[in-house]
């Protein structure tokens, strides 16, 4: 996802000073990825200090890690995990998820949305997006619900909340629950709320090109604590240690109630996610500037259409993705800023389109807005470590691309 290439890594030390468009893109000009980690010293020293203590796993710094994250978030609880992906697995399976149940979510996501899903035996009902925001339009949920349907998983697209008072009046009006995916969110906020407290049970990644980073990981969030109690069953085996028990049976006695996983996090990446929650904020506001410049430089752009922010919202900006008018400048436009050290990326092709889900069944063409959303979109480079001048340089990297297109 991120570029792993020394390209890549070089850039963090190389403060170019404003140069013009062509020095700027010329072909030394460094690569920029579409996303990247920021990792300081105080994040290094932090993690040696773990690997030198007694616990590197099931130690002191998880509970830290979410007990900061709770604060952050403003929830009761918060349960780390390994990744987002597993963090999507253990929320579906507290919020009792299993085989022959249905959820509903956005074909505009990363697979493991819905992968997550098939792992408890379900299946997925994808459910057309909005054509502003590319999150999931509640308007078309309620034709969606059958007597199979379990949860409703809207999707953050790029860091902007989706419409959660109308999913969660939906829900609510069918028993349903909702599950965020706030893989690209943590730290946005919708009518004065914060993610992670918006739906029943939200779940994050600490992916390195997500807001901040474990490395690996991810984390469920919610207010409910039976809900925290199952998901963190789940992170172990869905093994209890009951003093009740151990009462009865002894000092060692521990009960296997549920088919749990080993989802933990170690201490080792909850103290990277500790040092680095401390820079959420700062973190979000970098990259609220860069799409401020962003927005600012490529208004009027003939040809290209820009991200919308609901009132009300303040995304995280996680991506900021740009699309063209014309489907087919898309694959010329991504390959010439390849050619300009640009690491634009597409997010996402549909979930839909993959040979997996369709031999399950799923066909093109069912999510018309998801799919025109895709076939005209590109991501631009975001992360908190940017300089304005990189900004700079990938818009004019665009503008003269467009026009020799
Ligand atoms: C990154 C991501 C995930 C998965 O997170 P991992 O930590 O990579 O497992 C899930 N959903 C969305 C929308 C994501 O962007």
């Amino acid at each position: 996802m991120s570029d792993p290439s020394p390209r890549a890594t070089r850039r963090a030390t190389d403060k170019r000073g404003k140069g013009d468009s062509k020095k700027r893109n010329g072909p030394d000009a460094p690569y920029l990825p579409y996303g990247r980690q920021s990792i300081d010293e105080d994040d290094i020293a932090a993690v040696v200090e773990v690997l030198r203590s007694d616990f590197i796993t099931t130690g002191p710094a998880v509970r830290r890690f979410e007990q900061a994250l709770c604060e952050y978030v403003g929830v009761r609880r918060a349960v780390a995990v390994s990744s987002g992906t597993s963090a999507l697995h253990a929320a579906y399976f507290a919020a009792g998820l299993g085989p022959g149940d249905q959820i509903i979510t956005s074909p505009l996501t990363f697979v493991a949305t819905a992968n997550a899903a098939l792992y408890l035996g379900a299946s997925v009902r994808f459910v057309d997006v909005e054509p502003d925001t590319g999150t999931i339009d509640p308007a078309r949920i309620e034709a969606a619900i059958t007597d199979q349907t379990r949860l409703i998983v809207p999707v953050d697209f790029a860091g902007h909340p989706a419409d959660y008072d109308e999913v969660g009046r939906i829900a609510r009006s069918h028993g349903l629950t909702v599950v965020a995916d706030a893989a690209h969110s943590l730290g946005a906020v919708f009518r004065g709320r914060r993610v992670g407290t918006l739906a029943d049970i939200s779940v994050t990644s600490f992916h390195p090109v997500k807001a901040i980073t474990t490395a690996e990981g991810g984390a469920v969030f919610t207010e409910d604590a039976e809900l925290a109690d199952r998901a963190e069953r789940f992170r172990s085996h869905g093994v209890i240690r009951d003093a009740a028990h151990q009462d009865r049976e002894g000092p060692w006695w521990n009960e296997m109630h549920d088919l749990g996983f080993n989802y933990r996090l170690s201490d080792v990446h909850c103290a990277l996610g500790l040092s680095q929650h401390r820079k959420l904020d700062r973190f979000i506001a970098r990259r609220r500037q860069i799409a401020d410049i962003y927005a600012r430089a490529l208004a009027g752009v003939d040809g290209l259409e820009l991200p919308v922010v609901r009132d009300g919202v303040e995304p995280a900006w996680h991506l900021y993705v740009v699309r063209v008018v014309e489907p087919s400048l898309r694959r010329p436009l991504v390959e010439a800023l390849h050619g300009a050290g640009v690491g634009v990326q597409v997010h996402y092709i549909p979930v839909h389109y993959h040979p997996y889900y369709q031999k399950l069944g799923h066909r093109r063409d069912t999510c018309p807005i998801a799919e025109d959303f895709y076939a005209r979109a590109l991501s631009l480079p975001i992360f908190p470590a940017m300089t304005d001048d990189d900004v700079h340089r990938v818009v004019d990297a665009c503008v003269s691309s467009l026009h020799s297109l």
